[in-house]
């Protein structure tokens, strides 16, 4: 029996009853003969409670002291679940990411990993203990200040270390039975997946499917470590990601879907820059500016211009929670762009449809249409990759829309409706 990497989020931690149920779990695969590590997220709703106590404290936090505040949450149900398995009779250690070498660059707030040194962790496991890590932050390799890995980053977390401690499974314990055709609390009909490719799991996710991190996969991918997505509340098998096809010793191998699935995003706002010159040089200086500001973008479009005037609209979409910043940016930046106005909509979302398929399938995108207009939702923006289309659309149209797009593609259980365990899905 080697080596497994558990993580629990935090609806599955959510209370002192939470823990208890997670530490009966974490004992029995300790029992079972395996080394454990497990990565904890904070309790419940606890990071978004911090986040909202700090914006009243401060309506910009400083990097450094907002991911200071932050990984206090995984601190917390680090240590009571360290001592609900001791009460349970066996031995239990906790670690903050910093103690369990979690090295990162120094980018507060969304510090990504670059390096792991788990000695104090292989030690503790060597020592007959559980290892129970603090998820969603490291230290950064310079400056040793706290760093925070971005929303969902215990996911992170768990498959890094599951990497540096050459674990055989990580295992991402969450609220649903796994990874499912949609998100279940939209969808009732959405399926439950046996089976997922990196790169179809990595779509999903980098489209909004938050059941696991983009990053998290990434890191999975690099490293080639199996994901199991399953419920920390039910003894169901849930979803595997990796490589190839997935075969237990019951059933045949798993083939690959045609579509994977349907995402939706509503955490994402759209800036319009309205009156650009059209000419060489002022997409570049719009895009300079906010990348220097480290902001992501995810979507863009240029309208054609209007002959009359040799202006352009230009619009892009990008995480909410980075809007102010860009906007600010900009604004500093007007000037030397030249640009009329901006304009900014946070009443956007996303809707995505998932599958490598699409590569030899014509008629995916027409359908998708179709199954949109039908629903009465106006398209904004389109992207495309290989094995993905994305629409714009109103944020109220797009629970309905991911319905219709999901019974258009003959995605729809005709069995159990999908079962959502806990969480509030804040
Ligand atoms: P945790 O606290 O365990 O990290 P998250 O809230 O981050 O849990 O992720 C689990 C949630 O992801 C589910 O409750 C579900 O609402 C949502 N979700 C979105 N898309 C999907 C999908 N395709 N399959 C399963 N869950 C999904
Ligand atoms: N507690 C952090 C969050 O809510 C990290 C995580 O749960 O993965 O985003
Ligand atoms: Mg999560």
């Amino acid at each position: 029996m080697g080596l497994v990497v558990q993580k629990y989020g935090g609806s599955s931690v959510a209370d002192a009853e939470g823990i208890k149920r997670v530490a009966k779990r974490i004992v029995d695969a300790k029992k079972n003969g395996h080394q454990v590590v497990v990565v904890v997220s904070a309790m419940g709703d606890t990071t978004d409670e911090l986040i909202d106590l700090a914006e009243q404290v401060s309506p910009i936090p400083a990097g450094r002291e907002f991911d200071m505040l932050l990984t206090a949450g995984e601190r917390i149900s680090m240590a009571l679940l360290a001592m609900a398995i001791k009460n349970l009779g066996h031995e239990a250690q906790s670690f903050t990411g910093s103690q369990a070498g979690v090295i990162t660059d120094s980018v507060h707030n969304k510090a990504r990993i670059i390096d792991v040194t788990p000695g104090r962790i292989r030690t503790a496991l060597d020592e007959g203990n559980i290892a129970i890590v603090a998820g969603f932050q490291g230290v950064s390799q310079d400056k040793k200040d706290i760093t925070t890995l971005g929303r969902g980053g215990s996911d992170t977390t768990a498959v890094a270390l599951a990497a540096a401690l050459d674990a055989e499974v990580c295992e991402i314990y969450t609220d649903v039975d796994g990874v499912f055709t949609a998100d279940p609390r939209v969808v009732k009909k959405a399926k439950k997946i046996d089976w997922i490719s990196f790169e179809d799991m990595l779509e999903l996710a980098a489209s909004g499917s938050k059941v696991l991190l983009h990053r998290c996969v990434e890191y999975a991918r690099r490293y080639n470590i199996p994901i199991h997505v399953r419920s920390s509340f039910s003894g169901l098998q849930g979803t595997w990601v990796s490589n190839e096809p997935h075969s237990d010793e019951k059933g045949p191998k798993v083939e690959q879907a045609i579509i994977s699935g349907v995402a939706h995003d509503t955490s994402e706002a759209k800036i319009t820059v309205v009156g650009v010159p059209d000419k060489p040089g002022e997409a570049a200086a719009i895009f300079r500016a906010v990348a220097d500001a480290e902001i992501n973008i995810d979507m863009i479009v240029q309208n054609v211009s209007a002959a009359s005037t040799g202006l352009t609209d230009i619009s892009f979409t990008l995480p909410k929670a980075e809007g102010r910043k860009a906007i600010d940016e900009l604004e500093k930046a007007k000037a030397a762009i030249g640009f009329d106005s901006l304009r900014y909509d946070d009443q956007i979302g996303k809707i995505s449809l998932v599958g490598a398929g699409m590569k030899t399938n014509p008629g995916v995108t027409a359908d998708f249409f179709k199954a949109l207009s039908d629903a009465g939702v106006n398209i904004e923006l389109i992207s495309t990759s290989e094995i993905r289309i994305s629409v714009v659309t109103r944020a109220d149209d797009v629970n309905e829309a991911v319905r219709a797009v999901h019974t258009a593609f003959g995605l729809d259980s005709d069995s159990d409706e999908a079962v959502v365990y806990g969480g509030t899905g804040r």
